[in-house]
């Protein structure tokens, strides 16, 4: 088992918290999460010195785990209360899925990678966090577990996925990064009715590719 938390990572991420609350990060439940979950945690052992940067990291098979501020951000358009049923698609490194668990939420995760989904399910396991995880395609979500109060999608989405959309209650909320390879716009899509939903712009982001099929 890995390396345990110490002062000077507790130190680190109080800066980052700084460093992100001066980003514009206002939510406070999301904030004392990235005070205390461990991010170090959840990278390889090469990036230890580099986790409380505010940068994405590699993870292995060429995906990455989020910037903090991207973690930060997404969590605060979910407005997490507690006892939240989310869907996170894209498990990656099981950090946000931590953080969202940290938030009181349920939280049930998918990964579209054997080699991922493995290995974080072990972490996520070995510290204790509730979080369900799951190994499939994302774009069919979870539909014998559905409805979900939140899904958030950490991933880039060429389009709105409807078929997810459905897997949410009315008055839920999809946060999605929707656009091309290089970048995306963060929608924060509320549901209205089955048919009818409210779509607000919240800035450009750049994510790995949301992928069809299990690998
Ligand atoms: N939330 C992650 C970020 C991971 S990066 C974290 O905190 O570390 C995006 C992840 O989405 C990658 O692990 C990638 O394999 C996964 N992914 C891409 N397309 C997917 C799909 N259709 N279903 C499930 N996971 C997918």
């Amino acid at each position: 088992m890995k390396i345990s938390d110490n002062f000077k990572y507790k130190g680190l991420r109080n800066k980052l918290v700084k460093e992100l609350k001066i980003k514009g990060i206002k939510d406070h439940n999301v904030l004392s999460a990235i005070k205390s979950v461990p991010r170090h945690f959840f990278v390889d052992d090469a990036l230890l010195e580099l986790c409380y940067l505010d940068k994405a990291l590699p993870i292995g098979n060429k995906q990455t785990i989020s910037q903090p501020y991207t973690v930060a951000f997404q969590s605060s358009l979910l407005d997490v209360k507690p006892n939240d049923k989310i869907m996170e698609i894209g498990t990656g490194s099981g950090y946000q899925a931590a953080i969202l668990s940290f938030m009181k939420a349920q939280v049930y995760t998918i990964e579209r990678n054997r080699f991922l989904f493995r290995k974080t399910k072990k972490i996520l396991f070995n510290l204790g966090y509730g979080v369900l995880t799951f190994y499939g395609d994302g774009y069919n979500g979870l539909p014998k577990l559905a409805p979900f109060d939140k899904i958030l999608i950490t991933a880039a989405a060429p389009e709105i996925p409807v078929f997810l959309f459905s897997q949410l209650k009315i008055g839920g909320i999809l946060v999605v990064p929707v656009g091309g390879s290089v970048n995306q716009e963060m929608l924060l899509i509320k549901k209205l009715s089955d048919k009818k939903m409210d779509i607000t712009k919240h800035g450009v982001f750049s994510f790995v590719p949301m992928l069809k099929n299990k690998s």
